[in-house]
């Protein structure tokens, strides 16, 4: 069947008509960016506050060096398999073990934060030979089969969740639910530090401890998922770094290779050594062109003290949210530049009146506005973001 312009949305471009998805398209159709700001090919320029990069424009789209680091490897050398050492894989991950905890050791590079919880999931099946998986309500790690079977929400599980390994799923913060939960039979608990895509919540300090402890004591491995709390985007490399707390092993994805697809899963060297032989893998996992874009957003995000800067913004917006006057907003979290509004009402309302205003925010579970701007992002262009939040907020929430 060919896609005629009548039978075509305005908005949609026809072979984006063809492109399957399981939610609907924005009526933006993106031409080029830089740093927070994305025009369209009407010419219209948007503020990103995640809306249009979920989070992976962490030093802004387009990053200058970040271009010239893709560029100048693209004309050296774009894929080698896994089975070829490459200087450029090394020096990324020489980058990236300098920035994790020393007990982590060994990284496998994937392509997705889902697949480095596939990763993840699998040295923990392999290292205690269980079966099951204890996760968070509200938490989200992914849409491949293990990663989804650590996901809550049911829209996301179906249609397949009858095939998903089995999840205990507890109440984050609910330390004797973990205990119950956390078993002989249980292989990994999996955590978001900071949970994202279900609403931001940061997990309290003692739960995260309490989950460390009751891994190590009843043998199972604790994975931290840090695909989008991490990277400095909480004002620390990793967001449980603020809590002490080290897993077993650790997620990262999004923004670490600055918009290329990447995802790692990085382990201590014990839990590493459990994989046997031929049981994981990737094709273009850990390829040149994504290490160098790689290296260079971890040289950045150094050398311009990014986490520091989000700390530091995190709390100007943490006070301008909190004096909003808005009936409507139930409570606000902010960790760093991952910001959360937990409202009284739908979220879609509130992210439409944002659109309108040139402003591209996203939900947060069913009734969350999530921020996620760049490390990067002009402190001018944050108030611009935070005034649209506080203009889109209804002043009076029905009864
Ligand atoms: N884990 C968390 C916490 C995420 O927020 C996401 C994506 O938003 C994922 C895992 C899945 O990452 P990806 O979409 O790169 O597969």
């Amino acid at each position: 069947m060919t896609a005629s312009a009548a039978a075509t949305p305005p908005a949609t471009l026809v072979g984006e008509a063809r492109f399957l998805r399981s939610f609907p398209a924005k009526d933006i159709v993106a031409e080029r960016a830089t740093n927070a700001e994305l025009w369209d090919t009407a010419g219209r320029r948007w503020l990103d506050l995640g809306g249009a990069s979920h989070g992976v424009a962490l030093l802004g789209h387009n990053h200058p060096e970040v271009v010239a680091a893709i560029q100048q490897q693209a004309g050296r050398l774009i894929h080698v398999a896994q089975s070829v050492q490459s200087p450029v894989r090394a020096d990324f991950l020489d980058r990236l073990h300098a920035a994790l905890p020393a007990q982590l050791e060994r990284t496998f590079i994937a392509n997705s934060g889902t697949e480095g919880i596939e990763c993840a999931l699998k040295l923990a099946a392999a290292a205690t030979g269980r079966t099951r998986i204890v996760a968070m309500q509200r938490a989200f790690h992914g849409r491949t089969l293990g990663a989804l079977a650590g996901t809550h929400r049911p829209e996301f599980r179906a249609p397949i969740a009858q095939m998903l390994p089995k999840t205990d799923f507890v109440p984050m913060d609910d330390i004797e639910a973990l205990q119950t939960a956390v078993t002989k039979d249980t292989a990994a608990v999996l955590i978001e530090p900071v949970q994202g895509e279900g609403g931001v919540r940061p997990a309290a300090r003692e739960f995260l401890r309490a989950a460390r402890d009751l891994a190590t004591d009843r043998g199972a491995i604790l994975i931290h998922d840090e695909v989008q709390s991490g990277l400095g985007r909480t004002g620390t490399f990793l967001a449980a770094q603020a809590a002490g707390v080290v897993p077993d092993a650790v997620v990262l994805a999004k923004g670490l290779a600055g918009g290329l697809p990447i995802g790692t899963c990085s382990a201590t060297a014990e839990l590493a050594a459990k994989l046997p032989p031929a049981a994981h893998g990737s094709t273009y996992g850990g390829n040149p062109l994504a290490c160098a874009a790689g290296s260079a957003v971890l040289d950045i995000l150094a050398r311009d003290r990014l986490a520091e800067r989000a700390a530091r913004l995190g709390s100007q917006v943490a006070a301008r949210l909190r004096e909003l006057d808005a009936p409507c907003v139930r409570d606000v979290q902010v960790s760093g530049l991952m910001v959360g509004l937990d409202l009284r009402i739908r979220p879609q309302p509130v992210l439409q009146a944002m659109a309108s205003a040139g402003v591209l925010a996203l939900a947060g579970g069913m009734t969350g506005v999530r921020l996620l701007p760049p490390l990067t992002i002009p402190e001018p262009q944050l108030q611009e973001g935070l005034d649209a939040v506080a203009n889109a907020l209804p002043r009076v929430v029905a009864a």
